[in-house]
């Protein structure tokens, strides 16, 4: 993570609310600022009696029927079109209802008689025969609701058909659309930070707690599908929705404190859990739950309190509190922002759960690259010691020409045709007896050095012993292969070594040998062998060629 910087997090962030404000305000366009073709009929407009269409919670759960009815007159409906027209609805918080107009029933959505569907967020679409049209007409709706009632988002929109596919495309994939973006978005961070549980060693069991926190949240967004018939009723769904949007909160101060090991986190998650199912238990009927269900909300904010309060203390030491703190304020901004909308009277909030499955989501994903990144650093730097301590074991200290056991290696998987040449400094026992150890080892340095530098790169050179070493000439001839070492020979000249002014000699004996076709390694080095022993015994600085025979 250390690469994880402070503004590389706030751009990502930067980023998700830009994008976030540009959906949310094409979404707010297309419903406030629609074509002029558009028939707006206002929550006000409708009464039953006692109250208009307004978005509330109910005080009472019976399952009356409520029937709301809006006027509409016939100049207003030909201000649009003359055509027939469409009926948009969406947002129509209840648990089944049917429109009629002047009478004629135009259709419904939800069970009537059990109310157990969810339907609130679907976009609903009735269709009106102009035929069907008087002077002044009457819009009706009767519903059926046990938890909330009205509208919460839009008006109810009465549109000319020629513009109903246009209108119909724009609202609905800003309604359903998003709906299952964010429960695709929060499956798959589950997902994801599950795989990051999973290749974490040692095992990194916050993961797999935000994984549940993830896991959980997509059965929240549950609440914003649309389910037309559910098979139980719609008390066991709420009870099951919230049920897991305490465990999703729950299971990520679980992971908060399994990452930063701060007992408050445990402790609370712990009450959040407990606290929940005692209220699941003890309430047995609608009211009492959104009752316990509205105080008991203080505890998500409580839980945020915890994680923001953690993750500040832990901002220096790790990144990922780095991310989580900027993540936590963005999340009680918007908290906030919800409050203070539900406060001001605004039926229709920001959605908080949608920031908090974005950032949530946003915050694993990063989490998981940059823990990828991270493996893969260690595994790069991991490499590069690997091979730092390969070239080590197949190297020759002194001198920095390979050593003698990969050669023995590389004489094995030689492919003929190629020349081996052995070479051994004459006298240098002579020159340890008079200038000392340290100007034969200089010596020997130097012919390495100058053995090196005469041969081409793709070609091997071994320190094979004391003063002796070796080279494959790949491809090349014998004949070749004495020149480059007279090259070699003559460069060391060139280049005399001097002590104290004086000019040590070195000379060299060599032996080479032509490998044709496939041959023992045993056979390659007496035969080169035996043709150094030639040259030492002809008096030494000489390069032999091995005759056989
Ligand atoms: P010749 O011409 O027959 O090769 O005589 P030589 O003196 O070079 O003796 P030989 O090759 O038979 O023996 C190698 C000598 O090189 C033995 C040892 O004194 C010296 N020698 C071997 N390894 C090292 C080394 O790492 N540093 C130094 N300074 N001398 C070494
Ligand atoms: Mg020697």
């Amino acid at each position: 993570m250390e690469n994880l910087k402070y503004h590389k997090i706030l751009i990502l962030y930067i980023l998700i609310i830009a994008a976030g404000l540009i959906v949310g305000s094409i979404s707010f366009c297309s419903f406030s600022y629609l074509d002029n073709d558009i028939l707006k009929i206002p929550p006000e407009s409708f009464s039953d009696g006692k109250n208009d269409l307004s978005y509330r919670m109910l005080k009472n759960t019976s399952l009356d029927s409520m029937v709301f009815r809006a006027y509409v007159s016939e100049v207003k409906l030909k201000s649009i079109g003359d055509d027939n027209y469409a009926l948009l609805v969406y947002g129509l918080n209840c648990q089944a209802y049917g429109i009629y107009f002047n009478n004629t029933f135009l259709g419904s959505v939800g069970d009537m008689k059990t109310a157990r569907s969810n339907i609130w967020n679907s976009m609903n679409c009735f269709f009106i025969d102009k035929n069907m049209v008087q002077q002044d007409n009457e819009l009706r709706i009767e519903m059926n609701s046990l938890y909330d009632i009205g509208l919460s988002s839009m008006p109810i929109y009465i549109v000319d058909i020629s513009n109903l596919n246009k209108q119909l495309g724009r609202t609905k994939f800003f309604t359903e659309g998003i709906n299952l973006i964010s429960i695709g978005l929060t499956i798959f961070s589950s997902i994801i930070v599950f795989l990051l549980f999973w290749i974490s060693t040692p095992r990194n069991t916050s993961y797999l707690y935000f994984s549940a926190a993830l896991f959980f949240l997509a059965i929240f967004t549950l609440d914003y599908t649309t389910f037309y018939s559910l098979p139980f009723s719609y008390f066991t769904y709420k009870k099951l929705i919230f049920l897991a949007l305490y465990l999703s909160v729950a299971a990520a101060s679980m992971g908060i404190y399994k990452f930063f090991h701060h007992k408050t986190d445990m402790i609370i998650a712990i009450v959040t859990i407990v606290g929940i199912i005692f209220f699941e238990i003890v309430s047995k009927d609608m009211i009492t739950f959104k009752n316990i269900y509205n105080y008991y909300n203080v505890i998500i904010i409580i839980n945020i309190l915890s994680w923001l309060h953690t993750t500040y203390k832990n901002l220096k030491k790790s990144e990922e509190a780095k991310m989580f703190f900027i993540g936590n304020i963005l999340f009680l901004l918007f908290a906030a922002l919800d409050v203070y909308r539900t406060i001001s009277g605004h039926a229709f909030n920001l959605s908080t759960l949608f920031i908090y499955a974005f950032i949530f989501s946003m915050i694993s994903i990063i989490l998981f690259f940059s823990e990828h990144l991270n493996k893969e650093k260690q595994l790069y730097s991991v490499n590069i010691e690997r091979k730092k301590s390969y070239e080590a074991s197949i190297t020759d200290g002194m001198t920095e020409l390979y050593n003698r056991a990969y050669m023995t290696d590389m004489m094995k998987k030689a492919t003929p045709p190629y020349s081996v040449v052995m070479l051994d400094i004459d006298n240098l026992k002579k020159v340890n007896d008079s200038f000392g150890h340290r100007y034969g080892d200089a010596v020997i340095c130097h012919v390495a050095s100058n053995l090196k530098k005469n041969i081409r790169s793709n070609d091997l050179t071994f320190r094979y012993g004391g003063d002796e070493f070796f080279a494959i000439l790949f491809g090349c001839t014998a004949e070749s292969a004495k020149k480059t070492m007279m090259t070699v020979v003559d460069s060391i000249e060139a280049n005399c070594l001097e002590v104290d002014g004086q000019a040590i000699p070195v000379t060299l004996s060599g032996g080479v040998y032509y490998v044709g076709k496939w041959e023992d390694t045993k056979s390659i080095f007496d035969k080169v062998d035996s043709s150094l022993y030639h040259s030492k015994n002809k008096g030494k600085n000489e390069i032999s060629i091995y005759i056989s025979g």
